[in-house]
């Protein structure tokens, strides 16, 4: 498989290329030539399933995660041996780093259509975990008997920072350089950046996260750099963080058809608290190879030019400001121009599979408070965004809400809404008596590439 740029001046790239650039050469985002299809599915406009027959996707209930996941993969990833890919899944989806029991990405219904595909179950709590730990691992499956050295950089507005930082710690030959905007974060978030220390470089940007990300995205296209330097990105951007967020959509179907007792007469929607469109990304993705979904509704906070997009045609440029949603506050999603191209720039086509609905905060808390006294459901920020998107979808069917954070990553916006103190989990408490290292840097890119640079030297 080959993959080619969304700005189509570069020439096509070998996935490994991919995955160690992150960028085009062009500055396009690189997208697969193909979507491999898995099983013949007919389906109504409607989107009403009838009867898939014998394939893939009518026993997908009997799979388990590390199946589906390399089923999923495989023929995106040429150069890597079965062996060895099963390998790199059994290792980034571990019991150890998911301690959850029948799947890293457990499916809870919390009424009768409306199911919660919870992702926090990874060591830095967020959907995160799933698309960094994949991607180091496959990092330092091609880094092994070379004797390059990688500096990975990555933009973060809270949780890419720290699964990253925990997906890459210790791995030998690998820096990670991780920006953040000062003051945006959570504690909780700046404290699983700065902590591990080591090899991980953790720089506060006095900006916010669209500067972090203009920085990092100039630093993957800097003639210099990437002639001194090999540099990769970490962002949601890079191939190798958006192949493993299809895996759990495919576990999420698994699962819903198992605890359905066979495949549900409507296919699912899917809503997802959405920033940089990573996440939804992924799902388009799947998608493509015949994975039954309906629908794929973005909850977005006030930042989001994408429903905006979606109404006129136009992406606004918009200042950002902080939300309860940290982690969702941008303006222009990276990976909006991926899903441009898979429609062709087609604004009616995209809508027929794509909505986006902006969350307030105000909703955002109501419904932590109403999922609760409802449900007992204890949902974060970003979740919260997602519930409430689903309260007031009219789609018939079921409704699948991703939960891409943990509640006690947020104590205090859960605490005063449900009424009840959030219990921090083990790993979590830890971390947060750990001591942080963290440098204050103005949002200016000629102080980035000094960074960089003379830590290229010492490396
Ligand atoms: C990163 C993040 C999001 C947004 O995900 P995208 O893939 O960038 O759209 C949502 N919720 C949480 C908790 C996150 O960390």
């Amino acid at each position: 498989m080959k993959y080619y740029s969304t700005n189509g001046k570069s020439e096509p790239a070998t996935f490994r290329e991919t995955l160690f650039t992150g960028l085009a050469g062009d500055g396009g985002l690189f997208m697969p030539e193909a979507f491999p299809s898995r099983g013949q599915r007919q389906r109504s406009a409607t989107g009403q399933c009838h009867g898939p027959g014998n394939n893939f996707f009518h026993d997908i209930g009997s799979y388990n995660f590390h199946e589906l996941a390399f089923i999923a993969c495989r023929k995106y990833i040429s150069d890597i041996t079965d062996k060895n890919l099963k390998g790199i899944i059994r290792d980034s989806f571990s019991k150890k780093a998911f301690p959850v029991n029948n799947s890293p990405s457990p499916l809870v219904r919390i009424s009768k259509d409306l199911y919660i595909l919870e992702l926090f179950h990874g060591p830095t709590l967020s959907f995160k975990d799933f698309g960094a730990r994949f991607m180091a691992r496959l990092m330092e499956h091609y880094l092994a008997g070379t004797k390059k050295r990688l500096t990975v950089l990555v933009a973060t507005s809270g949780d890419t920072g720290s699964a990253v930082a925990h997906g890459f710690f210790g791995l030998a030959g690998i820096n990670v350089v991780v920006l953040y905007p000062e003051g945006r974060i959570s504690p909780l978030q700046e404290k699983q950046i700065t902590a591990p220390g080591g090899n991980i470089i953790a720089l506060k940007v006095r900006g916010d996260f669209d500067d972090c990300q203009r920085m990092a995205k100039k630093a993957l296209s800097d003639a210099e750099i990437r002639g001194k330097m090999t540099l990769s990105s970490a962002n949601s951007i890079n191939i190798g963080r958006l192949l493993p967020q299809m895996f759990y959509y495919f576990s999420a179907v698994s699962q819903l058809t198992a605890l359905r007792r066979g495949m549900a007469k409507r296919e699912p929607v899917f809503i997802i608290p959405s920033g940089n469109f990573g996440d939804l990304c992924a799902g388009l993705f799947a998608k493509r190879m015949g994975l039954p979904a309906r629908k794929f509704i973005a909850a977005v906070n006030i930042n989001s030019g994408v429903p905006h997009y979606l109404a006129t045609g136009k992406l606004p440029r918009v200042k950002t400001r902080l939300t309860l949603s940290n982690a969702m506050d941008v303006g222009i999603p990276s990976n909006f121009a991926r899903i441009l191209d898979m429609y062709h720039n087609n604004r009616v086509a995209l809508k027929r599979d794509i909505d986006a609905v902006t969350v307030t905060d105000g909703e955002t808390e109501k419904t932590i408070g109403l999922a609760f006294k409802r449900f007992g459901y204890v949902s974060d920020p970003h979740t919260a965004t997602a519930i409430a998107a689903a309260f007031n979808c009219n789609l018939a069917g079921p409704k699948i809400v991703l939960s891409t954070a943990h509640p006690a990553k947020f104590p205090d916006i859960v605490s005063r809404n449900t009424g009840e103190a959030v219990k921090l989990p083990a790993r979590l408490a830890s971390c947060m008596k750990k001591r942080g290292k963290s440098t204050s840097i103005p949002a200016d890119f000629r102080r980035l590439k000094k960074i960089l640079l003379s830590q290229g030297n010492v490396i």
